[in-house]
């Protein structure tokens, strides 16, 4: 059976459980098109198809055996390579991991697996994900699906890519500065950072811990709800997670009070700009109202997230030692310092740059300057941010200023590749819920529309992006592919 791999999370649980197809058939036309594209795309450091194949055997066997096969029985899946996977070597795109092989489940992991998802393998991203093209990869740039000459976005661009092209069904990605968000937009997919909090981060390997949250990257806004649903709720092995209500698909709307922020909109590309401001005439059409408001302390969010981002990224990241985890290097030749500083050079130029950064503004004489500077400034924007919640539902603009661009555009200048970040670091900085939703094109390239909410009010976000979809009609499916 052909075309399997077009379908959506839901149809697939719900074919396989009416017989329509089996299991191994789906998984097959999904391994199919990793075999037709992959080369083309590079959305896979690590695959593991021959136990995905067997997967889905066993799910057929439940099958027939009438047994219960879970939310997401049969669905492949693929995961960022920076969550751990029991047996599945997790690299975190960087060479300080090539050869570590987790010997636990990521939390995550452990809740898609007993709800009979089928893990197919390993996606790429930006080195531990810093990053927002995967240029960063220490293995290989992953492509656009919807033009192959340009970036698909990061630092999760291999979920991006491979759940836009069909290499897997749905993805789990993480978020700490836009991740999930970037990638959803420049790849046309919905892309969800839950609130801080919503989804343990046990077993994510941390970036910076403050910031970041797994979260789901679909084709439809359905399978986001199916997947948040499973990945949610408190785990006593991650103390930052609390427990929280399931989310719905809603078909009538609630009449939402809307903004739309100047600063995110203004300044950005001329194409992004046009659709967004469309689209926000759609709110009006089904039943919301639309302001437009200023977010007066938004200056302060990059500067304030990339302090914080790269202080907490010098710590976590001072585990790599080659005690641990590394590479066989002799011992005896080295002086400890120089052991370490030699094992350290294995990091990439932007990993560096980011540990060093970290390492400044944390140090004596520097720590209040900046760090303390930069913790005091995130209070700020939240604070103005949780008060603009007391009026509006929704606060929303582009995903990204821009539109995707081609390979080798902004590597040479970290600030030009920072400031591509100033729409999507909000969320991470306030710890609040945000969703990408493809809404349109423009030369061919997608365009995202982000909403932001109050904490643990990702409800509102599904209900007016289940109504969204459902009104705008754009291509689904990238031509190329
Ligand atoms: N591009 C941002 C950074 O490099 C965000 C990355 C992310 O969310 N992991 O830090």
């Amino acid at each position: 059976m052909s075309g399997l791999h077009n379908l959506l999370a839901h149809e697939v649980v719900e074919g396989i459980k009416e017989g329509l197809f089996t299991a191994e058939e789906y998984v097959s036309s999904v391994i199919k098109t990793i075999e037709d594209v992959e080369s083309k795309l590079n959305s896979f450091i690590t695959l593991d198809t021959e136990r995905a194949l067997s997967s889905a055997k066993l799910i057929d066997r439940k099958i027939k055996e009438n047994e219960d096969i879970g939310y997401l029985g049969g669905v492949a899946v693929g995961i960022k390579d920076n969550i751990s996977t029991k047996d599945i070597r997790t690299t975190c795109a960087s060479k300080m991991l090539e050869d570590y092989v987790p010997s636990y489940d990521a939390t995550v992991i452990r809740n898609l697996k007993q709800n009979g998802a089928i893990i197919l393998g390993k996606l790429n991203l930006d080195e531990f994900g810093m990053g927002s093209t995967t240029e960063y990869s220490r293995y290989h740039p992953t492509h656009n699906p919807w033009n192959l000459d340009y970036v698909p976005g990061g630092s999760s661009g291999g979920c991006g890519a491979a759940v836009a092209a069909g290499e897997c069904t749905v993805s789990l990605g993480s978020d700490t500065g836009g991740s999930i968000r970037c990638p959803a937009s420049f790849c046309s997919v919905v892309g969800l950072k839950p609130t801080y909090g919503r989804v343990s981060r046990y077993g994510l390997i941390s970036y910076a811990n403050s910031l970041e949250q797994i979260g789901p990257i679909c084709r439809s806004v359905k399978d986001i709800v199916l997947l948040m649903n499973i990945i949610s709720g408190k785990d006593n092995s991650d103390n930052t997670s609390m427990s929280s209500s399931p989310i719905t698909i809603n078909n009538e709307l609630n009449k939402f009070d809307i903004a739309i922020v100047k600063e995110l909109i203004n300044g950005g590309d001329h194409g992004v700009k046009g659709t967004i401001y469309s689209t926000s005439d759609k709110f009006k059409e089904i039943g919301c109202t639309c302001d437009e408001i200023s977010i007066k302390n938004l200056h302060y969010a990059l500067p304030s997230y990339y302090t914080l981002a790269s202080a907490e990224a010098s710590s976590n990241l001072a585990r790599y030692d080659n005690i641990r985890y590394g590479f066989d290097l002799p011992i005896e030749e080295y002086k400890w310092d120089t052991y370490f500083s030699n094992v350290r050079k294995n990091f990439g130029e932007e990993v560096k740059r980011r540990i060093l950064i970290g390492s400044y503004v944390l140090s004596s004489g520097y720590y209040s300057k900046y760090y303390l500077k930069a913790r005091s400034l995130r209070s700020l924007l939240k604070l103005e941010l949780l008060n603009l919640f007391k009026k509006y539902d929704l606060l929303i603009g582009p995903t990204m200023p821009i539109l995707p661009f081609k390979f080798g555009e902004k590597i040479d200048d970290p600030i030009k590749m920072y400031l591509i970040d100033i729409n999507t670091v909000i969320a991470n900085l306030a710890g609040i819920p945000a969703i990408s939703l493809p809404v349109g094109f423009s030369n061919g390239l997608p365009i995202g529309l982000q909403m932001m909410a109050a904490p643990f009010e990702e409800q509102k976000l599904i209900d007016v992006s289940y109504a969204l979809e459902n009104t705008i009609n754009i291509q689904r499916r990238p031509s190329l592919i």
